[in-house]
């Protein structure tokens, strides 16, 4: 499995392919023909959000257990909306919440990261759509959720996504733990193989409605134990494999 991350190195940003803990620059497009080129020092590495997403398309209420929690009925088709890609933050960024926004709370979810245009694709093709996959922090303002009726607001404000910490291309995310933790306390727990809806059939409804461009991430729905955070929490979404996000919660 190869990991790709995208870090400050010599003043911009690079990518750096991670195999067993070796790190080595990236040469090309992760998008197109790239290869493995010299092997650099992780120490002190800035991580960068590893993706730039036209979009996120996230799919609420795709877990049995956090449909019972937010008392909704399950779904019969996904249900979608997007995160602008202005709300994107990286790793170690900050998330900042206006405080008269209400109860603002982390979701940790498994996202799907778009490797090349796709269009109508069929659910025995969608693994060529697949670059890797990514841990997503969902951040909610659940009060705004409530009151508004849609999603637009709620999910939408700036610092509202990070992604990270890499890509991990080659990952089988049928059955990966997915858990949060607010200043080290597990919040979340639970599997991708809980999912109602899963990747290959998101890939194909999806792209069925909208074209999914290189770098969008599709953002596979929160597990139960949803909760808040307030101003001072390091808030760390895990996903098996892709490895842990952590940000800390600033107030705006
Ligand atoms: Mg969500």
């Amino acid at each position: 499995m190869i990991r790709l991350y995208r870090i400050e190195h010599d003043g911009g940003p690079r990518y750096a392919a991670e195999t067993e803990g070796t790190w080595r620059l990236v040469e090309g497009d992760i998008f197109g023909a790239w290869k493995e080129g010299p092997e650099i020092s992780s120490e002190g590495a800035r991580l960068l959000a590893p993706v730039q997403p036209s979009k996120i398309v996230c799919v609420g209420l795709n877990y049995k257990d956090h449909a019972a929690e937010q008392n909704k009925a399950l779904p019969a088709e996904p249900l979608l909306f997007l995160k602008p890609s202005t709300a994107v933050v990286g790793p170690d960024e900050a998330i900042q919440t206006p405080a008269w926004a209400g109860r603002i709370d982390h979701e940790a979810e498994l996202g799907i990261v778009i490797g090349k245009r796709a269009h109508r694709v069929p659910l025995h093709q969608t693994q060529d759509y697949v670059l890797g996959l990514i841990a997503v922090n969902d951040v909610t303002a659940r009060d705004l959720q409530n009151k508004d009726g849609q999603y637009t607001r709620c999910k939408g404000f700036d610092t509202f996504a990070p992604i990270g910490p890499c890509v991990a291309m080659g990952l089988d995310g049928r059955d990966l733990s997915v858990r949060a933790y607010v200043n080290g306390q597990l919040r979340q727990d639970s599997r991708t193989r809980e999912l109602i809806f899963t990747i290959p059939e998101l890939i194909t409804f999806i792209t069925s409605v909208m074209t999914l461009l290189p770098g969008d991430i599709i953002s596979t729905g929160t597990p139960s134990g949803i909760g808040p955070m307030v101003p001072g929490d390091s808030v760390t979404v895990h996903v098996e494999g892709v490895g842990a996000l952590t940000n800390k919660v600033v107030a705006q």
